[in-house]
């Protein structure tokens, strides 16, 4: 491991256009359990599989139940960032780091300080009424009861979070690939590069070093240049 870490710090060192592109993984070190991993999401049993509970015909079908289970599995409000949200956002301010890209929806990116941060699946902090486009946030969600309603005028409040069978947001997904295009290093962390279409923008990259920190293996580990199977937390706390 410690030749690893050296091997990733002379890489960091040749670069200065760095991106990095993430998933649940890197907040399961801050208490926020991912989909896959043994004691993930997917493990739990649920009425319906929770790639079903957070689907968009769900949502329109079913939304309070949808509610019962955002408001209980997807609301981790107490959660702070941790070594890996706190190291990325140091390197931004350093001027190595140009952009984070993030599958999560937790916020703990820009808690830790990042400002370049492109959330391909939205976030739990934003929160609209489908009727009036009025802004609520997460406390609103969380304190409200079944489906959360619009103080104005009485619509449903929809959370900003991509939903399975919704389409990413245009501008977010062009910043992205300009990005990772731009990039001379791309670290990939803490995602199982299973969720579609946010795992082919890596494609777009061209640079020079493509690194993997992931626990367990991922279908992308034989194109990169380095592949560092551990915690992201722990690893990026070492550089
Ligand atoms: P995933 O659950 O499919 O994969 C997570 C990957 O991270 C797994 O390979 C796991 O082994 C690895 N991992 C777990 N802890 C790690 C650690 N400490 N260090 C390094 N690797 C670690 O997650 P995904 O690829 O992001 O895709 C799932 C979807 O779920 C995403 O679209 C995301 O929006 C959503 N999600 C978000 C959150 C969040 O916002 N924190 C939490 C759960 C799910």
């Amino acid at each position: 491991m410690d030749e690893k870490i050296e091997k990733f710090r002379q890489m960091l060192a040749e670069c200065n256009n760095v991106v990095f592109f993430g998933g649940a993984g890197v907040s399961t070190e801050s208490g926020i359990p991912d989909f896959r991993s043994v004691d993930g999401l997917y493990h739990e049993q649920y009425d319906y599989p929770p790639e079903t509970i957070l689907s968009h015909t769900f949502y329109r079908r079913n939304t309070e139940e949808f509610y019962r289970f955002y408001r209980n599995k997807m609301l981790y409000l107490g959660a702070k960032p941790n070594a890996a949200h706190k190291k990325l956002a140091e390197w931004e301010q350093q001027g190595k780091l140009k952009a984070v890209i993030t599958q999560n929806i937790d916020g703990l990116h820009q808690a830790a300080g990042s400002k370049v941060v492109w959330e391909l699946h939205g976030s739990v902090l934003r929160n609209y009424c489908e009727s009036c486009g009025a802004f609520y946030d997460v406390d609103y969600i969380r304190n409200s009861e079944g489906v959360p309603k619009c103080e104005k005028c009485g619509g449903s409040i929809k959370p900003d979070v991509v939903l399975y069978e919704e389409g990413l947001d245009d501008h977010v997904v062009t910043e992205a690939v300009k990005a990772i295009r731009n990039a001379d290093m791309l670290i990939i962390g803490g995602t199982s590069l299973a969720v579609y279409p946010a795992a082919g923008l890596i494609d777009y990259f061209r640079g020079k070093y493509l690194v993997l920190v992931n626990k367990g293996a991922t279908s992308r580990d034989a194109q990169a240049d380095l592949v560092i199977d551990g915690k992201i937390g722990e690893v990026f706390s070492a550089l």
